[in-house]
């Protein structure tokens, strides 16, 4: 806990990041970061008689971050400067946006295979030891806080329960349109390790049983809550960090398939990525109104786009590859546009 982490230049940061090429591939790098904040999309591409030329789009963000970056780095300049604003009473937010295979997980999830190495943690459980810090700090002693964790995804604009074997929950306003996941578990923590325990045990589950319930964890949004709770009779809610593993982006382009089930899913994706750009451009302009029941997505973070103590991060991955340029565009187009509000 020292100055330099209050300071807090947007309310909305957006940031963008780009994996490295796969070990294996013969893939063409068209993605350059030249500086802080900058990154450079380039294209071969050929005119119709045949002249070869470089299609080049620039764009600019808070920060970008290149293929060199560790987890720790961009954790660093996107959800630590947010971690205070959860112990001053505020709902702090971090997204990962990106088509499929472009480094959400990796970024919030980290590598779970063995124990985990401090290179291997990804947000999630830099989040976690962060909080645990401040929870132990004598700043923050006096409001006696306690913190839990919840850990859910929404499929299909349906509610699982990712620590209560994927139990599926109904998601209620009432009439102060505050909005409940009802049933939802939260579970005590009083270590880091608790939190990376949950984690894993969330994880395994979003990726088990592929059934009818989730045949693919790519379609469907992870949300992970770090809840503070005031040690009083009532639990009364003081912040709430939410961490969020979205849904790959790739729209449903692909005419070979058909499928309705696929289809429904990709509209509903699609939908909660718009319904999530209109609320947090909402959130940007200081409009007050919010359209947070446009998805279940939405309307399960109202919290986080009300009050002014709330922080919202959006980083955005990117594939380098040439084959995925429309997809990295997408993208870019999409962080651009919440970049502007
Ligand atoms: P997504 O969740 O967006 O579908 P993943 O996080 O699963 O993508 O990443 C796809 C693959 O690329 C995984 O094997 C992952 O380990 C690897 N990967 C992604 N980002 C990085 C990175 N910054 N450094 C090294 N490997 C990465
Ligand atoms: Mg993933």
């Amino acid at each position: 806990v020292s100055a330099s982490d209050l300071i807090e230049p947007h309310r909305i940061c957006v940031c963008v990041r780009k994996r490295p090429l796969n070990k294996q591939g013969k893939e063409i790098d068209v993605v350059t970061i030249p500086g802080k904040g900058a990154l450079l999309v380039h294209e071969p591409k050929h005119k119709v008689d045949l002249t070869k030329y470089l299609d080049n789009q620039v764009f600019h963000f808070d920060y970008s971050f290149d293929e060199t970056a560790t987890n720790e780095l961009v954790y660093k300049f996107t959800a630590k400067p947010l971690v205070q604003s959860i112990f001053e009473g505020g709902m702090a937010t971090c997204f990962a946006y990106g088509q499929t295979g472009s480094g959400k997980t990796h970024t919030m999830g980290g590598d779970f295979t063995g124990r985990q190495q401090n290179s291997a943690k990804g947000i999630y459980a830099l989040a976690a030891q962060d909080v645990f810090t401040y929870l132990n700090h004598r700043r923050y002693a006096h409001l006696e806080l306690s913190a839990y964790v919840s850990f859910f995804e929404i499929y299909n604009g349906k509610v699982y329960d990712l620590l209560n074997k994927k139990a599926k929950l109904r998601v209620l306003e009432d009439d102060r349109q505050q909005v409940q996941v009802v049933g939802l578990e939260e579970i005590y923590v009083s270590t880091a390790e608790d939190v990376i325990k949950m984690i894993e045990m969330g994880s395994a589950c979003r990726t088990s049983g592929q059934t009818s319930a989730n045949a693919n964890s790519s379609r469907s949004h992870a949300i992970l809550q770090i809840v503070l709770r005031c040690n009083d009779r009532a639990s009364t809610l003081h912040g709430k960090f939410s961490l969020v593993d979205l849904a790959g982006n790739e729209r449903g382009t692909d005419v070979s398939s058909n499928d309705r089930s696929t289809l429904v899913e990709t509209a509903e994706i699609n939908r909660s990525l718009l319904a999530l750009k209109e609320c947090i451009r909402s959130l940007g302009m200081n409009s007050d109104h919010i359209p947070f029941r446009m998805s279940t997505l939405t309307k399960v973070l109202r919290d986080s786009f009300i009050g002014e103590k709330s922080r919202t991060c959006m980083i955005a991955m990117v594939s380098p590859g040439m084959a995925s340029c429309e997809y990295t565009m997408n993208t870019l187009r999409y962080a651009d546009s919440v970049y502007d509000a």
